[in-house]
């Protein structure tokens, strides 16, 4: 199919953009476009405006800026980077391992992180990690800038917190905590689809080997991506014992609401949801303790 017809922007700075955006409404950012040229290719998205972000300069960056205790990816940042970022595979196996099962070679040498934060699909693994993660967002507008935890971005399917005029210009991932890890588990059909199911787990653990800080995030388990709050909250102060993984799996699975489609019907969903978290919660057990699960 051939989109709708459009007009194209291509803005040098980032002031400019969110000019372009504040002056036309339902203008879209084009960043790797592999989520937006579908839609608009299927006529599902038909935007008068492409504000095409990809020739600003200097937004490509992955960095960790200590004083702020903080990773910072900028909005060009794309899966590929991550992929093969030394500081990503070392010191944060969560996003490393989630970069890795995206799509196929050309889907992550142009998508983008933050394209896959703002464009909201609850199938898309970024957010889940994301939400593991304690992430947050940097929207800046117009108006300046604010930060958004994306525990308050994803409102319902495709649909997030940001205002037209808002463009995410960097995603912010607390620095790691010492003795944490984190694992990335997706269930698929085949080598480059998206989830049935994924999960994500960040953990960091106390003196003692108990769970001092935890995060779980789930990928196609609901109509947005899910942060399995009752989950994370029942293994702090414990260890991460049989017993106590096994009672967040299930915690997990009731934080879950999958629809039945031609990925599985809700029971096997569930089922796996709760298979998955046990294992990602294995993984990041095993990196946290210095092992290379
Ligand atoms: C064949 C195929 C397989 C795929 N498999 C997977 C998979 O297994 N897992 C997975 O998670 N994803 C998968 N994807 C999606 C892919 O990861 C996309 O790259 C990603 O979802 C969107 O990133 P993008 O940079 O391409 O965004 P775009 O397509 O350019 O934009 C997506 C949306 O976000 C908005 N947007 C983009 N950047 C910004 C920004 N900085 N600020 C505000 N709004 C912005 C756009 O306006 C648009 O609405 C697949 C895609 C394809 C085509």
């Amino acid at each position: 199919m051939i989109p709708a017809s459009f007009r194209y922007a291509a803005p040098r700075t980032v002031a400019e953009a969110v000019d372009l955006l504040a002056s036309h409404a339902d203008a879209k950012v084009l960043a790797g476009g592999h989520s937006l040229l579908p839609l608009m290719k299927l006529r599902l998205a038909t935007p008068p405006v492409l504000v095409d972000i990809n020739r600003i300069p200097g937004l490509d960056y992955i960095r960790e800026d200590q004083q702020a205790a903080q990773l910072r990816v900028g909005a060009l940042a794309r899966h590929v980077d991550f992929e093969r970022s030394e500081l990503i595979r070392a010191r944060y196996p969560l996003l490393w391992d989630t970069a890795r099962g995206i799509g196929d070679p050309l889907v992550r040498n142009r998508g983008t992180l933050a394209g896959a934060v703002a464009h909201a699909d609850p199938a898309a693994d970024w957010p889940a990690a994301l939400l593991a993660a304690n992430a947050s967002v940097v929207a800046s507008s117009p108006r300046g800038d604010r930060t958004i935890p994306l525990t308050k971005l994803y409102v319902a399917i495709l649909t997030t917190s940001l205002a037209e005029d808002e463009l995410i210009t960097e995603v912010r991932v607390p620095l790691p905590r010492p003795r944490s890890g984190g694992a990335y588990e997706k269930l698929e059909r085949k080598v480059g689809d998206y989830a049935v199911i994924g999960v994500g787990v960040q953990i960091a653990l106390d003196e003692a080997d108990n769970v001092q800080q935890a995060g779980i995030g789930l990928c196609n388990a609901g109509s947005t991506s899910i942060k399995a709050t009752p989950a994370e909250a029942f293994l702090v102060g414990k260890p991460l014992a049989p017993d106590n993984i096994n009672q967040a799996a299930q915690l997990a699975m009731e934080a879950s609401d999958p629809l039945e489609d031609d990925r599985g019907p809700i029971d096997y969903k569930q089922a796996m949801v709760a298979e998955l978290t046990r294992r990602a919660l294995r993984r990041a057990l095993a990196r946290a303790q210095g092992g290379a699960a």
